[in-house]
């Protein structure tokens, strides 16, 4: 039975290669297409030279122990490091660590402000006690209604407009409770690593895990085709037919597809109905830019990331990759070296924006941060533009429409992953929701759907052994 089976899949991210692994796992062998000219999507690691660069640094936690079963599988242990999770705010030439934490709210930023945060926080807790239903909220009503008009309004209305690039009243809060930790009023300011606040990293930054998979994969036979975008999708009644960029076609029974939702809608023959395409259409994704640069002058920086709200310079995040892990950089490198995250949209100037304005953007921010001083040894800019898939209110309901009607009218067709189900997955749930549909393509009664549909926070038991 199983040998009569030929699945095709679309993208060779972590969805994509995790449905392929279980595949081949299954006695499956697939074929796996794959656009750009390397695996791990945004989950991969540039290179240039013996400098390697995090797109978006990657920590990697799961609370599933399947997800670890596979990490481990295959990456040895001597490869993974353990960090701990260091982030902080830059707000008013302040380093405040990241996530909150109460007794630095009303320490850190003078008295008046910490008076002002506490009373503006109990107002609004009064409030939502005081409500009498739950109601969908906007991203601005959850967040002072979590942490006070305040401390919403020093910490996360700036950011949250410069990396969705959207007014908070304008995005809905679905996202918000698994991402956004709630003020810790027990710890005191210094952390200690508990398990926590540790991570893992695969020593050479993301892309290591997916290289290593994509291996495993070309060693049963199945190596992703690369630079092999696929342009068309067509299914007879009997199977499906791939169409790539360069003509070629291939023909399998079902098809698991990674790439983002509303571009697989538009590139289906037959035509969905014009209502389903009109609804596709109305998912958006941002971009980002990420420049990892490495400066001269070394700096302690105690933080792996810094969130930088503030209107005055146009980075959204520093990455501090060394803290991430020490063999980003070449051995000898004794300077300081960080990914500074853009957030964009395709049609922006940003996106637009050629190498040299991109590096003059660049140099005005670290001037702004206080490293303008520090000359650059090394530059590389890496874009991705399906980076997040956005949260506009709606989204929920229009992707539950497009999900029916290919569970209805295509059920060999398994949008898997981040931006095949447009959610905010991370690795693990993009993973996940791979394994779940190939369970589903051998008959197993499983829900890719209901991965990461839990509403809360998800960043506990990070570093699971
Ligand atoms: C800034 C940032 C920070 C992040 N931080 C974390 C983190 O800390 N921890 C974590 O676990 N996750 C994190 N993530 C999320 C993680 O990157 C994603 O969950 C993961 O990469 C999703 O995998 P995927 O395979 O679904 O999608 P992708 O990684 O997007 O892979 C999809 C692949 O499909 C290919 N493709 C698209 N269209 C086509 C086509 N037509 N034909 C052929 N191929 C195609 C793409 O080129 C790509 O390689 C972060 C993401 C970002 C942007």
């Amino acid at each position: 039975m199983a040998t009569q089976r030929n699945p095709l899949v679309i993208g060779a991210g972590p969805a994509g290669l995790t449905a392929a692994l279980d595949l081949v796992h299954r006695g499956v062998i697939p074929r796996v297409y794959e656009s750009s000219d390397h695996v791990g999507g945004l989950a991969r690691t540039p290179t240039a030279g013996q400098w390697r660069a995090d797109p978006g640094g990657h920590r990697f936690f799961t609370q599933h122990e399947e997800i670890l079963d596979v990490w481990k599988q295959l990456l040895p242990h001597d490869e993974w490091l353990a960090v701990p999770r260091r982030s902080a705010m830059l707000v008013d030439g302040h380093l405040v660590p990241y996530p909150l934490v109460g007794r630095e709210l009303l320490t850190r930023l003078g008295f008046r402000s910490g008076i002002r945060g506490a009373g503006d926080l109990m107002w609004s807790r009064f409030r939502r006690g005081m409500r009498a239903v739950e109601k969908e909220q906007t991203f601005r009503e959850w967040g002072i209604e979590e942490f006070g008009k305040h401390w919403y309004r020093m910490f996360f209305d700036g950011y949250v407009r410069k990396t969705w690039l959207s007014d908070p009243n304008n995005l809905s809060s679905d996202w918000a409770n698994q991402r956004i930790r709630p003020i810790d009023w027990r710890r005191a300011g210094k952390r200690g690593d508990t398990d926590d606040d540790v991570f893992r990293y695969p020593r050479l930054g993301p892309g290591q895990l997916w290289d290593a998979a994509a291996a495993t994969l070309a060693d049963a036979g199945a190596p992703p085709s690369l630079n092999s975008p696929v342009v068309g999708l067509h299914h007879d009644g009997r199977q499906w037919t791939i169409e790539l960029q360069n003509g070629e076609t291939a023909t399998g029974d079902a098809v698991f597809s990674s790439m983002p939702l509303q571009l697989l809608v538009h590139m289906l023959k037959p035509a969905p109905p014009k209502h389903i395409r009109a609804i596709a259409a109305t998912l958006r994704h941002r971009s980002l830019i990420t420049v990892a640069v490495a400066l001269s002058e070394h700096r302690d920086i105690p933080f792996n990331w810094v969130y930088t709200p503030g209107a005055d310079c146009r980075v959204g995040r520093v990455q501090n990759y060394l803290r991430w892990s020490p063999a980003l950089a070449p051995e000898e490198f004794t300077g300081t070296y960080l990914g500074l995250e853009y957030f964009t949209v395709p049609h922006d100037d940003l996106w637009r924006a050629d190498d040299q304005t991109l590096r003059a953007i660049v140099e005005r921010d670290l001037q702004v941060l206080g490293a303008g001083n520090s000359s650059i040894e090394q530059l590389m800019i890496i874009r991705s533009q399906f980076a997040y898939p956005i949260y506009e209110s709606g989204r929920e309901r229009n992707v539950v429409r497009v999900r029916d009607y290919l569970r209805q009218n295509q059920p060999g067709l398994h949008p898997i992953g981040r931006n095949g189900m447009h959610r905010y997955d991370n690795q693990d749930h993009a993973m996940l929701s791979a394994l779940r549909s190939v369970g589903r393509y051998f008959g197993e009664n499983v829900d890719p759907w209901l991965v990461n549909t839990d509403p809360g926070y998800h960043e506990t038991g990070l570093l699971r052994s």
